[in-house]
C-alpha cells in the first residue's frame, strides 16, 4: 500500500472523530426488523438516553440522516413565508442558516461579526427591540470551522423575553458545555453524535420545547409527510410508537453506546474534559510562538483548537505532512475559512491527554520538517505543565477552567 492508502494512525479531526471499539462492535448487532421489539426496546432507550445527555424534559426525537438534516428540517418545520428570523453570524455555519431560512419563505435580519469572534448577547436585545416583527433566532453554539463558541445561554434567554422562539445548532457544542435547553432558553437543539459525544456519523439528535411543537403544530399548512417533518415523528414515533420510515438500524445501535458512554461519564465530567485539554492546547499553541485564531480564549472552543496558519507555511502543506509522514489527520478550515487556519482536534476521545500529547509532538516534528523555527518540545511541555493534576479516576468535579 502507498501512504495515501494507509489507515490514519490517530484521527483528530473536528469530526468525524475516532470512536471506542465498544461503539463499533455495538454496531454489529444482528440487523433486527424495525418493528421487532429487540428493536422498539433499543429504540425506547436511545429515546431516554438521548434526554439525559440533553439534560431534559423536552422531547428528544432521533433523525435518521447527519446533522445537517435536522438543521434544515428546523427551518422547514417551523419558518413560512412572512416570518421573520434573526440569524447570527460568526462563522460558516452561521452564515450557512440563512439559505434555509429564506429557502422557507423567511425574511433574515442578519447580526455579523468577525469569523474569529462571538456574538454580543447586548447586540442581540437591541437587535430584538428595534425589529418587534422577529419571530425565530437562529444561532450556532460552537462554530466548530473557527473553533469558536457563542454565548447561546445569554444569547436564547434574552430571546425568550421577546417571546422569540430559538435554534440552535450545538452540533459540535453538546459536551464541550454543561447546559440544558431549559435553562439555556433552547428551543430547538439540533446535536450530531460524531463530535464531542464522539460517536458515529449518520443521526441527529433534536430537542423540542413545547412551544417549538406548537409553532409547528399551528401553521395553517403544518409540515407533514416530508422527510424534513419533526411532526412526522411526534405524531408517529412519540405518540404511536410507530417509525415515519425505516430507522438506521446499526447507527441506532452505536448511538446507543455512545450515549452510554456519556451517562456513565457524566455531562459536567464530559465538558470539564474538553474545557481542560482545550486549555492546554491553547497553552501549548502560544508556547510555540503561533497565534490562536479565536480573537480571546474565553470563545475558544473546547472541541478543537483553531491556530492561525503561520506566515511562510501553507495549511495545506502542513496537514498533509501530518497525515503522509506520520499518519495524524487533522482538520483545516473551512468554506471561507480554508487556508486561513488548522485546527488541533480534541473532540470525544481524542479530548485527553495521550491524544494531545502526541498530537502536539506530531504538529512540532511537521513544522519543523517544513522549515518552521519552533523549539522541540515547546509545545508539549506547555501541555505537560498545564496538565498537573489530571488523574482519569477523580476528574470529573473539579470546577471548569476559563
Ligand atoms: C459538524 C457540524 C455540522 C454539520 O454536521 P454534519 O452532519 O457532520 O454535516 C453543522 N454545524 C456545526 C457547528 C458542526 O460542527
Amino acid at each position: 500500500m502507498s501512504r495515501h492508502e494507509s489507515w490514519p494512525r490517530l484521527t483528530l479531526a473536528s469530526g468525524p472523530v475516532d470512536v471506542p471499539s465498544e461503539t463499533l462492535r455495538a454496531m454489529q448487532q444482528p440487523m433486527v426488523y424495525h418493528y421487532d421489539p429487540v428493536f422498539l426496546e433499543t429504540f425506547r432507550r436511545v429515546e431516554s438516553l438521548a434526554k439525559r445527555v440533553f439534560q431534559t424534559d423536552y422531547d428528544v426525537i432521533v433523525m435518521q440522516g447527519e446533522a445537517v438534516l435536522a438543521l434544515e428540517a428546523a427551518a422547514a418545520s417551523l419558518i413560512r413565508p412572512g416570518d421573520t428570523v434573526l440569524n447570527l453570524v460568526s462563522g460558516v455555519f452561521g452564515a450557512g442558516y440563512a439559505g434555509w431560512i429564506e429557502r422557507y419563505g423567511g425574511t433574515v435580519i442578519e447580526l455579523r461579526t468577525e469569523f474569529n469572534d462571538a456574538i454580543e448577547p447586548e447586540r442581540v436585545r437591541q437587535a430584538l427591540e428595534k425589529h418587534p416583527q422577529i419571530d425565530f433566532l437562529s444561532v450556532v453554539h460552537c462554530e466548530t470551522p473557527s473553533g469558536t463558541m457563542n454565548p447561546v445561554g445569554e444569547i436564547c434567554r434574552i430571546a425568550k423575553e421577546f417571546d422569540v422562539i430559538t435554534i440552535v445548532d450545538t452540533v459540535s457544542g453538546l459536551g464541550a458545555e454543561d447546559f440544558s435547553p431549559e435553562s439555556a432558553g433552547i428551543d430547538v437543539a439540533v446535536v450530531g453524535p460524531q463530535k464531542c459525544l464522539g460517536g458515529v456519523p449518520g443521526l441527529a439528535m433534536v430537542s423540542v420545547s413545547p412551544e417549538a411543537w406548537e409553532r409547528m403544530a399551528s401553521r395553517p399548512d403544518p409540515l407533514v409527510g416530508s422527510y424534513l417533518s419533526m411532526l412526522d415523528w411526534k405524531h408517529s414515533w412519540i405518540e404511536q410508537g410507530r417509525f415515519p420510515f425505516t430507522p438506521s438500524v446499526a447507527d441506532v445501535y452505536a448511538l446507543e453506546a455512545t450515549l452510554r458512554q456519556a451517562v456513565e461519564e457524566g455531562m459536567t465530567a464530559m465538558a470539564y474534559r474538553h474545557q481542560t485539554i482545550a486549555k492546554a492546547a491553547r497553552e501549548s499553541v502560544r508556547a510555540l510562538g503561533l497565534t490562536l485564531w479565536a480573537a480571546r480564549d474565553e470563545i475558544a472552543a473546547p472541541g478543537c483548537t483553531a491556530v492561525a496558519t503561520p506566515n511562510g507555511i501553507e495549511a495545506d502543506e502542513l496537514i498533509r505532512t501530518m497525515r503522509e509522514r506520520y499518519g495524524v489527520m487533522i482538520s483545516g478550515g473551512y468554506g471561507e475559512l480554508t487556508g486561513k487556519l488548522f485546527r488541533l482536534g480534541h473532540m470525544g476521545m481524542a479530548a485527553h491527554p495521550t491524544t494531545l500529547f502526541a498530537q502536539l509532538g506530531v504538529l512540532e516534528r511537521a513544522l519543523l520538517d517544513l522549515g518552521f523555527p519552533i523549539t522541540p518540545g515547546a509545545g508539549v511541555g506547555a501541555a505537560v505543565e498545564s496538565l498537573a493534576g489530571w488523574d482519569d479516576q477523580q476528574h470529573e468535579v473539579r470546577e471548569a477552567p476559563v
